[in-house]
């Protein structure tokens, strides 16, 4: 019997979401190392660097790797002979009371990312609470305990099939990868359930990705049953369809894969398959009633020896006074370094201005899009003398429906973020000969470090989903959708899956 104090709990779990929002586990980065040395695609090579030199900026400066600080789920396997000490709250209250803490914390602010009354008002929840949480009841007399900070735009592309027991599991998962596009911000993993039932599938996906990545171990000694054996088939195919970082076309897009399994009805076999990005963040921790846990400090001299500099062939690019005919040069694929004033909206912000164009009314005063970029993010509040927070880009597509209305009606000249753009956004790009420039997913702390003022100009209650106007200094961009409808994201991956030759290359 050991006896565990509320208190432990609540402060382990916070302590455990401070360390990983800033520190990547060392397995991750150092299998994102592995693949820099054999990345071949130098557009994706420069996303790799750019995502390790973010990395170990933020493991120095103790500030997020990602602007999305993520929806905490946490595992939780409670011993039968533990007894709890001084406790006025269930378990479930004190991780959240761990996850308040964390994700207010005055000297590493962390996103609140949570939206209460979902399908609703969608009102912030300002804190990040409530986790996701998974409690087993175990024998035993210790709580163990697996935190993870999932961020939204890997999390969107998780996928459920439920399929029938003599069909193919990696047909199902090549077919689908592509489907998810970029914006689950690869290099990552893929988490696979397979069997149970529906959402027990989902679960066991979810707790696959809080494993190590061990690729190159399980390669080296081979595959000891069928599950392994399915992880190194899943991961060479997965691949060999070319999509590479960021989905610009590359050798990696998975680590590795990871899978755990259930016995399942002998009608069914579900199969759940859920991304893990660049932001990999989970921690494991075990309390015996010795006190809170301590999670050790990573060695940094394990970090690749990676320093992203932006490229001397980069075209620099005044947004003062760049001009429609000067985009229309652009080519996909190209490197910019944009300097002066951006606007940003996400979700909500476009949300009410396609409202207010529906009734009639003007953009509120400063949100003046003529001639103009906007990046699509919601940054995190800034620390000290930062000037803003982390600020990455946020998934593009989700933008998709508005970017026809936005284009036609404030005169825009392009729009910044992350991963593919579908075919009306980029049907709508080509006909009003505008462009989409991608930033790097996973390397919010690096881009931050570009902006060089912040106000917020317009709908400051929708907290960091309000628009801000950002003055920006070498800001580094990819050119994803040129004024002629050209996408990278396309052009890249046929490239590189027709280069790597295994998978025959289905025309776009
Ligand atoms: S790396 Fe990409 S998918 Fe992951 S949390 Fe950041 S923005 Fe979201």
């Amino acid at each position: 019997m050991s006896t565990i104090r509320q208190s432990d709990l609540i402060e382990s779990v916070a302590d455990a979401l401070q360390f990983i929002s800033y520190f990547h586990p060392l397995d991750y980065i150092e299998a994102l190392g592995q693949a820099y040395q054999a990345e071949e695609s130098l557009a994706a090579r420069d996303a790799i660097a750019q995502i390790l030199t973010n990395s170990r900026m933020c493991a120095e400066g103790r500030r997020p790797i990602c602007q999305d600080t993520g929806i905490v789920v946490a595992f939780v396997r409670i011993g039968m002979d533990v007894r709890w000490e001084g406790a006025t709250m269930g378990v479930a209250d004190m991780i959240n009371e761990g996850v308040r803490r964390a994700y207010t914390h005055p000297d590493n602010v962390l996103r609140a990312s949570l939206m209460a009354d979902p399908a609703g008002a969608r009102r912030n929840t300002r804190d990040n609470t409530p986790a996701v949480i998974h409690m087993e009841v175990v024998p035993g007399d210790t709580v163990e305990v697996t935190v993870s900070a999932k961020g939204g735009g890997s999390e969107n592309k998780s996928k459920l099939v439920m399929l029938n027991p003599s069909d193919s599991i990696v047909d199902w998962v090549v077919k689908t990868v592509p489907t998810m596009g970029a914006g689950w911000c690869p290099p990552g993993m893929l988490g696979i359930g397979i069997g149970g039932s529906a959402e027990k599938a989902m679960v066991m996906a979810k707790e696959a990705l809080m494993e190590p990545i061990d690729m190159h171990e399980l390669k080296a000694r081979g595959p000891a049953n069928r599950l392994e054996e399915l992880r190194i088939e899943i991961h060479d195919k997965v691949n060999a369809l070319g999509i590479g970082a960021q989905g610009l076309g590359g050798l990696s897009t998975v680590l590795d894969v990871k899978i755990l399994d259930y016995p399942t009805h002998a009608a069914s076999l579900p199969v759940a398959m859920i991304p893990n990005c660049a932001a990999t963040r989970h921690a494991h921790f075990t309390l015996d009633g010795s006190g809170p846990a301590k999670l050790e400090a990573p060695d940094l001299s394990r970090w690749p020896k990676v320093e992203w500099k932006p490229s001397p062939s980069a075209r620099r690019v005044d947004l003062a006074t760049v001009t429609r005919e000067q985009i229309a040069q652009w080519k996909p694929g190209e490197t910019l370094l944009l300097s002066g004033k951006l606007l940003t909206g996400r979700d909500a912000a476009h949300k009410r201005i396609a409202d207010l164009f529906a009734r009639g009314e003007a953009l509120p005063e400063g949100v003046d899009l003529k001639g103009r970029f906007i990046y699509y993010v919601g940054p995190v509040d800034p620390v000290r003398d930062e000037v803003v927070g982390p600020a990455g880009p946020t998934t593009a597509t989700r933008m998709d429906k508005f970017v026809d209305m936005m284009l036609e009606k404030t005169g825009l000249l392009g729009m910044i973020g992350k991963g593919e753009r579908g075919p009306v956004a980029i049907e709508a790009i080509r006909r009003h000969r505008a462009v989409y420039l991608m930033a790097v997913g996973g390397a919010a702390y690096l881009v931050s470090k570009a902006i060089k003022a912040s106000r917020v100009v317009a709908f400051a209650d929708l907290g960091m989903e309000a628009i801000y106007e950002f003055e920006v200094k070498d800001m580094p961009v990819t050119v994803a959708v040129d004024a002629a409808g050209e996408s990278v994201h396309e052009t890249g991956p046929a490239h590189w899956r027709a280069k790597i030759g295994k998978i025959a290359v289905v025309p776009v």
